[in-house]
């Protein structure tokens, strides 16, 4: 599954579209190389999820929760973790009823639940941008169907 996105609002639209129909307990991986649009996809997903509050980049603080959506949202950016993951309590955040987008999250791969998303953003251009989804997992694989269902993709 990948879709094409020409600038930044497409990335934005169409992480919108995907938390619209995103499901609880969802735990979603964001890849792709610095500048590739993770946070700019995340601040999209946000509104998607009807939180209204301005999403900042948890590049510092390593996660950021918003309890005003239809679900709760966990935003994360492990890039600094290293070796500290057990710290925050990564297990607790997997297993609950919100949606954890974790930037960077193939960095904890050996982590991760046995049921996750991969959104993988990869830069084409100066504005242009590609997204990929795969899925690990019977329940994730079902939700990437229902996302291409749902969503119009390119392939
Ligand atoms: P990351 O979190 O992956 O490091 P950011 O979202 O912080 O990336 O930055 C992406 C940058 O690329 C932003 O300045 C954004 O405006 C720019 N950009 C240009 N075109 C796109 C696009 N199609 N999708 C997402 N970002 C884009
Ligand atoms: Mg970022």
């Amino acid at each position: 599954m990948i879709w094409q996105l020409n600038n930044s609002e497409q990335t934005q639209q169409l992480a919108y579209d995907i938390a619209s129909i995103i499901e609880e307990g969802t735990v979603i991986v964001l890849t792709g190389d610095l500048g590739a649009g993770k946070t700019t996809f995340s601040k999209g997903f946000a509104r998607g999820l009807g939180i209204d509050q301005m999403i900042k980049s948890p590049t510092y603080t390593l996660i950021r929760e918003y309890d005003t959506g239809r679900l709760p949202l966990y935003h994360m950016d492990v890039y600094r973790l290293e070796s500290g993951a057990d710290e925050l309590g990564l297990e607790e955040y997997f297993d609950s009823d919100g949606i954890c987008l974790i930037e960077w999250g193939q960095l904890i791969a050996d982590q991760l639940p046995d049921d996750y998303l991969t959104f993988t953003l990869t830069k084409t251009g100066d504005q242009t941008r590609q997204l990929t989804i795969t899925s690990q997992g019977t329940k994730a694989q079902q939700l990437q169907q229902k996302i291409k269902q749902q969503i119009k993709a390119i392939d």
